[in-house]
Order: C-alpha cells, then sequence, then structure tokens
C-alpha cells in the first residue's frame, strides 16, 4: 500500500508552490491557510502573503493590521494572529528558525496536533501522521471505519492507523500523498475508485456498494440565525470604523459599528443602542443601505446596515478597542471582515 501510494503521488501530485521547498516556514503557512480553505482560493494569498512578509523575521516585525489585511478576505482570522504571535515568538526564543521537536513547536500559538505534525514531517521528514479531512476520509474507507468520526473512541482509531501505516523515512511525501489521494481521487462524492492506487486493500471499495457512504458523521445540529446591524455613521464626508478586541470572533479587524438586534427590538433602536454602547456616541438613524446573509462557522448572520449622522459625544472605545474617522476611499487601508467589505464595495 505504501508503495502504491509513493507511486502514485509521485506520477500524478499537483504542482504546487508549496512542494518546490522544503523551507519549514512556507510549509507552515501553506499549512495555515489550507485549513477550512481549498487550495485554489489559497494560492494567491500564499503568494501575496510570502511576498509581503519573505521571512519570519519580516512577518514577527509587522503590525498585526497589516497582516490582517494580507489575511482579508481569507475567513479564520484566528488563523493570522497565530501566525504573527508564533513568527514573533520564533524569532525571540528560536533564533528567528522553526523548531524540528515536537515538544518546541506545539507549544506556539496555532501550532495543534495537526499543524505540527504537518510542519515537522512535511518540512523535516521526521515520522509523525497527519489527521486532516482528507486523510480521515481514505483511512475510513480503508479500513472501513464507521462510527462517527467526531468521536473520540473513532479519532483514537484513525490516529492508530494512520501511525501504522506511516513509512518512517517517507514522512514527508507519504503524508502528502494522502492528502492528495483524498483531494483528488477518494474524494467525499463519487470517489474515483477504479483508478486509486489503494483499491486492491480498500475495504470499502471491495466490501461497500457505495464507499462515499462514509466517514460517518452524525447529523448536524440546526445553526442558529441572527439579525445584526451596522451604522455607516456620517460626519460630513467621513465615516467612523471601529476596531474589534483582538481576542474572539474577527478579532483585530475593523469594522462598520452595530451588533447583534435583541429579541423584540427594532433594527434602528438596535442600531442607536449599539453605537451608544460601544462608542458612547449618539447618532441619528437615517435611511437603510444594504442588507446581506452570511454565514459563520456556527451562525448565519443577516446584515441591516443605516446611513447614520452623527449628532454629538467623543467616541470612547467602550466596545472596541480603537477608532477612527476615515474618508470612502481610505477604507482600503483598513482590513474587514467579509461581510464589511460588501458594504465598502456598495459604498
Ligand atoms: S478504493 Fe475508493 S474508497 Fe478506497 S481509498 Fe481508493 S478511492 Fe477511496
Amino acid at each position: 500500500m505504501q508503495n502504491a501510494l509513493l507511486q502514485w503521488y509521485a506520477a500524478h501530485k499537483r504542482n504546487l508552490p508549496w512542494r518546490q521547498t522544503h523551507d519549514p516556514y512556507r510549509i507552515w503557512i501553506s499549512e495555515a491557510m489550507l485549513q477550512q480553505t481549498r487550495v485554489d482560493q489559497a494560492l494567491p494569498y500564499y503568494e501575496r502573503f510570502l511576498k509581503t512578509f519573505p521571512t519570519i523575521q519580516k512577518l514577527a516585525k509587522a503590525p498585526l493590521g497589516k497582516v490582517l489585511k494580507v489575511w482579508e478576505g481569507l475567513g479564520y482570522y484566528s488563523r493570522a494572529r497565530h501566525l504573527h504571535r508564533a513568527a514573533k515568538e520564533i524569532v525571540k526564543t528560536h533564533k528567528g528558525k522553526v523548531p524540528d521537536s515536537y515538544d518546541e513547536l506545539s507549544q506556539l500559538p496555532g501550532f495543534g496536533p495537526y499543524t505540527t505534525a504537518a510542519v515537522l514531517s512535511i518540512a523535516y521528514n521526521k515520522p509523525y501522521p497527519v489527521l486532516d479531512g482528507n486523510v480521515i476520509r481514505v483511512l475510513s474507507r480503508l479500513y472501513l471505519i464507521e462510527t462517527d468520526a467526531k468521536k473520540t473512541e473513532t479519532k483514537k482509531q484513525l490516529w492508530e492507523y494512520a501511525r501504522q501505516l506511516l513509512p518512517a523515512n517517507r514522512a514527508s511525501d507519504f503524508n502528502q500523498a494522502m492528502m492528495e489521494l483524498g483531494a483528488m481521487i477518494c474524494v467525499p462524492q463519487k470517489p474515483k475508485c477504479p483508478v486509486c492506487p489503494l483499491n486492491t486493500d480498500c475495504k470499502a471499495f471491495n466490501g461497500l456498494k457505495d464507499p462515499s457512504v462514509l466517514p460517518y458523521s452524525a447529523p448536524k445540529k440546526k445553526i442558529p440565525h441572527y439579525d445584526v446591524v451596522a451604522g455607516l455613521i456620517w460626519n460630513n464626508d467621513k465615516l467612523l470604523i471601529a476596531l474589534r478586541p483582538e481576542e474572539g470572533l474577527l478579532g483585530g479587524l475593523w469594522e462598520f459599528p452595530g451588533g447583534k438586534r435583541k429579541k423584540n427590538e427594532s433594527l434602528q433602536n438596535a442600531c442607536l443602542r449599539e453605537i451608544k454602547e460601544e462608542l458612547g456616541i449618539t447618532v441619528r438613524v437615517n435611511e437603510p443601505f444594504i442588507k446581506l446573509n452570511h454565514a459563520y462557522s456556527h451562525f448565519r448572520i443577516t446584515l441591516h446596515t443605516f446611513h447614520c449622522l452623527y449628532q454629538n459625544g467623543t467616541p470612547k472605545a467602550l466596545g472596541c478597542t480603537d477608532w477612527k474617522w476615515v474618508t470612502v476611499n481610505d477604507l482600503k487601508k483598513y482590513a474587514f471582515p467579509k461581510a464589511n467589505t460588501k458594504i465598502i464595495e456598495a459604498l
């Protein structure tokens, strides 16, 4: 199985920029980007990120706002904040070299079991197995694992299989080959079993009518929906923007002030209240601007925006960490969450 997979990988792997290098920094950036993001979406971001921050030192020195601006649109912004924090730590404690030991690497921000094992195996060829969505799918089918892949017991079993399969001296290629097989052949729907290098040994292919029923996962819970308001607060030709606290959802990004509507509250009153709570100022809520729907990983929102006229009070960073009056043209200098960039486009 190992030889068959490695041969297939050598012949069929996609020519991706992070496969042209063993530089741990570049591999780390690619792994951070590829979590929750497809390869084609990540590619332009990868090129742009490394052009802006070609070394760990450059990344560590950059202000967080610049890192988030380059990351803007890729989502899951905690990944960018962790990259930035880890780069600072690597420069300070490890002389700018990505550590090659599990203990040291896994201490750094953003290095959970997957990223740690991925960087150690791919960059340093250390024998650590990886378990991402693609590998979980391949292993579940290969070994006919029919329990919920999210359960701890199933995860343990998957780790064990991944460990057993890994050839000690080919960890870099083998882990990438497993991920590539999951991405290109053992795909979620309609896996290409007849051309799969593992089909002779695959239990799902040889024992099930339809291998795509695996991996099994329990039905998803209903995702909650919230109405959220945001005010475009005008003071002559300037707009007021606020910086979200660094910790938490969309931390460190700028936004148009606002927040969640309370039960039975009108959208206009919610806008008035949220702006008062966030910045301590009074505005007049005028006509509605655009309305848009947006999905996050655990909830969905409808974002209602209103043109507002600044009335009185000096803005204070009460529910945010900073605020600024800016022109519409200046908005492009700041990193905003996706829903807010759509407001900017509409403006
Ligand atoms: S034979 Fe089919 S189900 Fe089995 S690993 Fe290959 S593609 Fe996946």
